[in-house]
């Protein structure tokens, strides 16, 4: 007998493109044939930060009223009450921001608060469809299949600025992006996974007046961002105000497995995310939140950010640029998008005459894993060549896998060049 799906049903667990992708690394990983892994998301394993959050971990363990806390309850869908006031505190405190606890959402991983806020904002309405507009893509890969319903995103191609040689930029195409009334939100990765890019503060100033002008939120996701990790060249703060949406998440200083994200939003967009985690998850997981909340409190989440994940990834890239300088021809029309934040290069192999899709499958063979940029396109998009052309890289590796990797990528890149 076979499984009767509802048209959702049948749209989640069709094979997408990623899941197959990922399926596909897994393998290669497990497979023990890997020589360079530039295709993980994973936050690197630094040592100073690992010892601090086992050192806070340690604290619980050794507490019964704070494991008690942390293990043996259910908080409410809000999220951890001590956790909201501490944040809170330190919002308004740090960043001047002007929150109460009523607009503060927990929820078990940002990816599942995104699965909630893109469905309450977009799809089918009382008046029509909305979709979730990406004013610049490529963007992250985890937003594109979240929709309960088809056709959720739009997005807008990028202006691409020319930097010497081997560099490049994409921009906000702020003269073509319209947002009209099928628009229900407008969403944006700053600093961007997959690009490394920030977009800049007179671009950001313009999409939030366009989405102002509409009375949309501008959700941005600051995954990577400020105020923690930080990883990002331009420390400028955000002006919070009622007409965002900002995300922060303790996956990227270290926490992935608490599955802990936290949504910073207008009242109600905050209480339909919480409603929404009541019936989908009844709580949140306590673990993340209690570990970080002394940290939060005493400064020690923005000093191990400032003073340790930063320079570390900061390390990372600049040793990755040197490498890539040494390992690739310059005479090849390659360029890499300016680094301005994240941990991924993304390599843009202009007018290569094969796909990056194709691409992938080649370097696997070596044993260097990568992933082909088009995934970060919507479909609507993959018709573009630029689309085919790029690749995302995580640089957060081993130095003499960085250097192996590259040579490799350097060597099979040049021979499809010259074909
Ligand atoms: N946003 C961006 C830009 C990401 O790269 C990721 C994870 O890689 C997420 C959101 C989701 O992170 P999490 O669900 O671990 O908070």
């Amino acid at each position: 007998m076979r499984m009767k799906l509802s048209k959702w049903g049948q749209k989640i667990t069709a094979d997408s493109g990623i899941l197959k992708l990922m399926d596909d690394l897994g393998k290669a990983m497990s497979g023990g044939s890997v020589t360079a892994m530039f295709g993980g998301g994973n936050p690197a394993h630094i040592p100073a930060v690992q010892t601090a959050l086992k050192t806070e971990l340690k604290t619980i363990a050794n507490s019964d009223q704070l494991s008690t806390e942390a293990l043996n309850n259910y908080d409410t869908p809000q999220g951890n009450t001590k956790f909201i006031k501490t944040l809170v505190k330190f919002l308004n405190e740090q960043l001047d921001w002007p929150v109460t606890a009523a607009n503060i959402a927990v929820t078990p991983g940002s990816q599942t608060g995104f699965f909630i806020l893109f469905n309450l904002l977009a799809g089918q309405m009382a008046s029509g469809r909305r979709h979730i507009l990406l004013p610049l893509a490529p963007e992250y890969i985890g937003y594109l299949d979240q929709g309960l319903s088809n056709d959720m995103f739009k997005a807008a191609k990028p202006e691409i600025e020319l930097i010497g040689q081997h560099e490049f930029k994409y921009h906000v195409d702020i003269n073509s992006l319209k947002i009209d009334d099928s628009v229900g939100a407008v969403c944006l990765s700053r600093p961007t996974n997959p690009t490394g890019n920030v977009i800049t503060h007179g671009e950001l100033t313009s999409v939030r007046k366009l989405a102002g002008k509409k009375g949309v939120p501008l959700i941005i996701d600051c995954a990577y961002g400020l105020p923690f990790p930080g990883i990002v060249e331009d420390l400028t703060g955000l002006d919070w105000a009622q007409d965002l949406v900002v995300s922060l998440s303790l996956s990227k200083v270290g926490l992935p497995g608490v599955r802990t994200g936290i949504f910073i939003a207008r009242e109600d967009i905050a209480a339909a995310i919480t409603k929404t985690t009541a019936i989908v998850s009844l709580a949140n997981p306590n673990i993340g939140q209690l570990l970080v909340e002394p940290m939060l409190k005493s400064g020690e989440l923005l000093r191990l950010s400032r003073d340790i994940i930063k320079p570390y990834y900061a390390d990372k890239v600049a040793y990755a640029r040197r490498a890539f300088s040494k390992a690739f021809d310059p005479d090849l029309p390659y360029r890499i998008h300016k680094h301005e934040g994240s941990y991924f290069f993304w390599l843009w192999l202009d007018k290569l005459p094969i796909t990056t899709k194709e691409l992938y499958q080649r370097l696997k063979k070596h044993g260097v894993i990568v992933v082909p940029g088009e995934y970060f396109f919507p479909a609507s998009m993959h018709g573009w060549p630029h689309a085919r052309q790029c690749l995302r890289l995580n640089i957060a590796r081993p130095k003499a896998e960085i250097d192996t990797g590259f040579a490799i990528m350097a060597k099979e890149i040049a021979k499809i060049y010259a074909r």
